[in-house]
């Protein structure tokens, strides 16, 4: 973003700090695509100064030399206040490669890292390469992870960690926070370049508006309306909803303490940071409600170029209204598709909501259920559906169950059709946080291999794969709950 936007004010030339003895943790085969970046057999890229660029040692491939790397500046709201100005404090853009910003988190210290060391940790980075392409695989608007690079540079979290660096790829990193920055300084044309510069690059429909600027709010907010559905349809809690962690292109980004739930709980907070359960699951679409109307403050001073103060705070509170519904009318529409309706019916939500609330009083695991759900037969006799055997209040799913297969009965659909287009939405495979532990503990022992393999399996996340049942399975018991915090 900032290439075209350059200023002291909005961003700074920083150059990436070296680590000692880098070494592949992994690569994303099908990010590299992305940027047209080949890798050989061994799944690495031919030219070896990919390692040292990745690693923010050097600039310079054999096809590329990034002369102007920086960091920018943005400001936020952080678990519901505001925190002034933040800023990369640990990112580090290099360039841009075929319409993708390419950049590294964890590359050292930048004039924002405030009382911050610049680093990530392996631990937080293997979370979040992994989860980018999870996210990717699910069909979930998301930035992308290209690598993530180790050395032994030893960190001080909690404990003491080693150092790690995640090449991430989005067509851009703007943030709400990035808005909200120029906002709080009343400066305005910075704020109007930011708004022009995203409608140009990112919402070019919106250019031919008579009012781009609020056509260009409403669009983020619908993205990331959609975006916040499409998260609970799939059991993801973001864990810190922060407005400088939201993007402007309805992109999932800033992998913290986040997690797919296996039990299902509506109140389930995923950040142990989180006491008072801002981020719970159920919370999520109403805190994004809450980051849009941040942005809406943010872009007040941009019409109030052509309306007084009244008038724009009405425009901009109707755009803002109309979050709720767009939210409601995707969910609704995904959580249809993920019980096989493809009718729309009016008692469906009901049908919805109640299947939702008895795996909330039996804690059942999200992703197995939806995925056993789709093996249910038209006309079957409820007490031979085998699912009906994990919830408590047998009375209760029995009933479900029985509303279910008439509700099955309108459809024109056969139980097999029904169960391929159930089993495309329902994924099998979610990075379910022991999986990603158990690979990081690996990973401290320099092996990789189930980086390697988790990063393969959840990249086709809703086939069949044939002879590992147990990436599919909910943790088992004797597994301790796995503890994520903000620390990174
Ligand atoms: P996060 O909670 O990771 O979104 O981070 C909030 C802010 O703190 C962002 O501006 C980050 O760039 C910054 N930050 C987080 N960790 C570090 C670190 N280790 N060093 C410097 N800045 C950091
Ligand atoms: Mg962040």
């Amino acid at each position: 973003m900032a290439f075209l936007l350059s200023g002291s004010d909005v961003c700074r030339l920083t150059q990436p700090s070296p680590i000692p003895n880098p070494y592949w943790v992994a690569i994303s085969r099908s990010a590299a695509k992305l940027i047209g970046l080949n890798l050989g057999d061994d799944g690495l890229p031919t030219d070896p100064k990919w390692l040292e660029l990745l690693a923010g040692n050097t600039l310079e491939t054999a096809s590329h030399h990034f002369s102007s790397p920086i960091s920018t500046v943005y400001s936020g709201h952080q678990f519901g206040v505001w925190a002034g100005q933040l800023g990369d404090g640990r990112a580090i853009l290099l360039g841009e490669i075929q319409g993708q910003e390419l950049q590294l988190k964890g590359a050292g210290k930048t004039i924002y890292s405030r009382m911050g060391d610049g680093r990530a940790v392996l631990r937080s980075s293997i979370r979040e390469f992994l989860c980018s392409e999870a996210m990717h695989g699910l069909g979930i608007p998301t930035t992308r992870a290209l690598s993530v690079i180790g050395s032994d540079l030893p960190v001080r979290r909690e404990t003491i960690e080693t150092a790690a660096v995640c090449a991430r790829l989005a067509p851009s990193f703007m943030r709400i926070g990035h808005f909200e920055h120029f906002a709080a300084q009343g400066n305005i044309s910075r704020l109007q370049e930011l708004a022009e510069l995203l409608i140009k690059e990112h919402y070019p429909q919106c250019a031919s508006h008579p009012e781009p600027q609020l056509e260009l709010f409403k669009k983020i907010c619908e993205r990331n309306a959609r975006l916040v559905a499409q998260w609970q349809a799939v059991g993801f809690c973001h864990g810190v909803l922060n407005s400088d962690n939201i993007s402007v292109l309805g992109l999932t980004m800033d992998y913290g303490p986040f997690g797919f739930m296996d039990q299902f709980d509506i109140n389930h907070i995923c950040n142990h940071s989180d006491q008072s359960g801002r981020y719970a699951y159920h919370r999520q679409p109403q805190i994004m409600h809450w980051n849009m109307a941040c942005l809406a403050s943010a872009f007040m001073p941009l019409l109030q170029r052509r309306y007084d103060a009244k008038e724009a705070e009405v425009l901009l509170r109707d755009a803002l209204d109309e979050f709720p519904a767009i939210f409601a009318d995707e969910w609704q529409s995904l959580f249809r598709k993920k019980l096989g309706l493809i009718k729309a019916h009016a008692d469906d939500i009901k049908l919805i909501e109640r299947l939702l609330q008895l795996m909330h009083d039996s804690r059942v695991d999200f992703t197995t259920l939806f995925r056993q759900l789709a093996y249910v037969k038209k006309g079957q006799a409820v007490d031979e559906i085998s699912l009906r055997n994990l919830f408590i209040d047998r009375p209760s799913i029995d009933q479900w169950l029985h509303d279910y297969l008439l509700r099955l009965d309108i459809e024109d659909e056969n139980d097999a059709s029904r169960r391929n287009a159930m089993h495309s939405v329902n994924p099998k495979y979610v990075l379910r946080n022991h999986l990603a532990q158990a690979a990081i503990e690996k990973a401290r022992n320099h092996d990789f291999s189930e980086v390697r393999r988790l990063l393969k399996v959840m990249s086709d996340p809703f086939s069949e794969q044939i002879g590992i049942e147990y990436y599919a399975l909910p943790p088992p018991p004797d597994i301790t709950k796995v503890a994520v915090s903000c620390s990174s």
